[in-house]
């Protein structure tokens, strides 16, 4: 294909154990799916219907990276997530069979200007000053579910400069994953290359420049980033 301007690739992510790359087409992520992280937000954690969000494929950055503190806020908060690697897609895909469309499973954090996204709530503004900018999604390596299976359970935990922050379990998800891939599903005609972020448990806060982020999901992996 020749382009009018040069062209500037695609987002891609690592797999384990593999030289080829999975390519990333979109990245979806889920709102207050743990219970005590809606409490810590202040929404009432029952089971509303889910809702979603989305950063640009080119927010990756992988494991072992130096996250640069991103400009225009005071109050950037970590949220550590299951991140689930989709290999086929569809529109109102049946949760019996929404493993089937699954490559495999990594360990993502949502970083969020926190001081930005409170900002647009309160206005009714959308999030993506606060959720979809650079850099903003740091990611392990792919598993592929061949090889972890399907986590139904399991830790989910981040640490930052060794201090143990957030700690939940993937059993206290208040839409199940096959529950996720069919609500968005029936929004979006979901793809290979689509990553879902799945929601993070309670714990989350401010990051500062010289910390390490240390964080993993338990039979999955784990990620590490230094915010820079
Ligand atoms: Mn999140």
């Amino acid at each position: 294909m020749n382009y009018v301007i040069s062209d500037f690739g695609r987002a891609d992510a690592a797999v384990q154990n593999s030289q080829s790359r999975f390519p990333v087409r979109r990245i979806y992520l889920v709102g207050r799916n743990y219970a005590e992280h809606a409490r810590e937000m202040g929404h009432d954690p029952n089971r509303e219907e889910p809702f979603f969000f989305q950063k640009p494929s080119d927010a990756v950055i992988p494991s072992g990276s130096d996250f640069p503190y991103p400009p225009k806020s005071n109050n950037v908060h970590h949220e550590i997530e299951l991140v689930v690697a989709l290999k086929s897609g569809g529109s109102n895909i049946n949760p019996e069979h929404a493993l089937d469309h699954v490559y495999g499973y990594a360990v993502g954090i949502d970083i969020t200007r926190r001081d930005l996204q409170q900002n647009m709530k309160k206005m009714g503004r959308p999030w993506e000053a606060g959720k979809s900018f650079d850099h903003s999604a740091p990611m392990s390596e792919i598993v592929p579910a061949t090889e972890c299976g399907h986590p139904q359970s399991g830790g989910v935990w981040l640490k930052v400069n060794d201090e143990l922050r957030q700690q939940g379990d993937l059993n206290q998800l208040i839409w199940s994953i096959p529950e996720i891939i069919n609500k968005l599903s029936e929004m979006f005609e979901l793809s290979a290359g689509d990553l879902i972020f799945t929601g993070t448990p309670a714990g989350v806060g401010p990051i500062a420049k010289g910390d390490r982020l240390l964080g993993g999901v338990d039979g999955v992996g784990d990620i590490e980033i230094t915010v820079v």
